[in-house]
């Protein structure tokens, strides 16, 4: 009987602290823009446990002693924004052409710190990486593990290209350096080869493959918009991609180029900037995203203009092709292609990626649309929207917070001053 009781107290004690609560964080938010609904919610209060969002609840509630209360109540709350489109490991300058040559692996990994750093900052709490050398994966693991403070990145590694196309990473070099880069480089020729690259890469560790699928701006080359696969390479690189469970991205600038590679079944087009109104019809055809990146353009169309800060080669192309991008996209928008939020930031600097809105905005775009665009449009792309995306019960708790409304302010977005990824939070200001 005694020994009975024991152990009926014990059972008491163990189903007791299961009930207890965890740590609550309760985020008081004056305005929600959920991710959900094209309408902000008032007074809306926001339970966080470890990583997620356990309920969203209407009004202020009230907090018991273990909870911690954020005061967000003169704020307008979003999820964590994500950006499709940077490359973490470097930022533009005048002396990018021979960094390649000066710095080591080591110095690129400590700058690619505080670039993550700035970028989740600007509230960026999820970022697709679109090339770099390898670095922008170890960054993810760094990140992931905790060692280093920035945003979630789905890495593609070092992109793909052709020989002497935009991602040869030997371009423009003395003849006797160019070398015959290859498959593990990035540079293939033939479908065999695509499939190899494609592979290697998956091998390295990344979550999804860059094709150039036409020329560049930035690259040391004369043609910025020509196609530079073959059919048969574009679709070993999609189909190879597909099985190893990887979506695809081709940066693209010419109309022929772009054709290709959504008509290979790309997943997107990044830039797009002589997109044809029969390419957005085959992108509207095939489900295929468009990533504009107009800061990009509108960037470099304005350092084209200083003396020397590109290659000669590299100016006439970014005064051509930058400026077009905001015309683009408001033609694409307007015939209804899917839009993902992204920005190219490191060809202008990190942390500005909010700029973007304002951008997408003055070229038709609606505010809450632009918002969806960055948050769960983009979640969808990368195949996390139950995961991410929104603020709804159950998700990750990646939240920021601006000072306005951006539905009647949208430069509101250019400065996130409250921001937390994963429960944790990383910026907390009132300004
Ligand atoms: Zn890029």
């Amino acid at each position: 009987m005694r020994f009975l009781k024991t152990k009926l107290i014990l059972l008491l004690i163990i189903l007791f602290s299961t009930v207890t609560y965890s740590q609550r964080t309760i985020l008081h938010c004056g305005g929600l823009i959920d991710g959900v609904s094209d309408k902000l919610q008032k007074e809306v209060s926001i339970i966080v446990e470890n990583n997620k969002i356990t309920d969203i609840k209407k009004g202020y509630i009230s907090a018991v002693e273990s909870d911690t209360v954020i005061d967000l109540k003169s704020k307008t709350v979003l999820p964590g924004l994500m950006d499709m489109h940077v490359h973490i490991e470097g930022e533009t300058n005048p002396n990018r052409y021979i960094q390649e040559f000066t710095l080591n692996e080591a110095d690129v990994a400590f700058n690619s710190t505080i670039y993550a750093k700035k970028t989740l900052m600007a509230g960026f709490t999820t970022v697709r990486d679109m090339g770099g050398s390898g670095v922008n994966t170890s960054l993810r693991n760094a990140i992931n593990a905790g060692k280093v403070v920035g945003p979630r990145i789905f890495s593609a590694g070092k992109a793909i290209g052709t020989t002497g196309g935009h991602a040869d990473p030997t371009n423009g070099y003395r003849h006797d350096l160019m070398g015959d880069p290859g498959p593990a480089e990035g540079v293939i020729n033939g479908p065999w080869d695509a499939r190899k690259a494609v592979r290697q890469r998956y091998k390295n560790g990344a979550d999804v493959i860059k094709i150039t699928a036409t020329g560049g701006v930035l690259s040391v080359a004369k043609d910025g918009s020509g196609p530079q696969f073959a059919m048969e390479e574009l679709e070993a690189i999609v189909k190879t991609a597909k099985e190893y469970g990887m979506i695809t991205a081709a940066h693209a600038h010419g109309a022929e180029g772009m054709k290709r590679a959504v008509q290979a079944g790309i997943t997107s087009i990044e830039h797009g900037t002589l997109m044809t109104e029969e390419v957005m019809d085959l992108m509207k055809k095939m489900g295929t995203y468009y990533v504009p990146t107009i800061s990009a353009g509108k960037y470099v169309a304005e350092k084209a203009k200083i003396d020397g800060y590109y290659p000669a080669l590299v100016v006439p192309k970014a005064l051509e092709i930058g400026p077009q991008i905001q015309n683009t996209f408001a033609q694409a928008y307007k015939a209804g292609v899917k839009i993902a939020f992204g920005t190219d930031a490191a060809v202008f600097p990190h942390g500005e990626n909010g700029k973007e809105f304002r951008f997408m905005v003055e070229a038709g775009m609606r505010p809450i649309e632009a918002i969806k665009s960055a948050t769960i449009v983009t979640a969808q792309m990368l195949n996390i929207s139950d995961k991410l995306g929104s603020v709804e019960q159950g998700k990750i708790a990646d939240i920021v917070a601006v000072n306005d409304n951006p539905l009647d302010k949208i430069e509101t977005m250019e400065n996130v001053t409250f921001v937390m990824k994963e429960g944790k939070i990383y910026k907390s200001e009132d300004e």
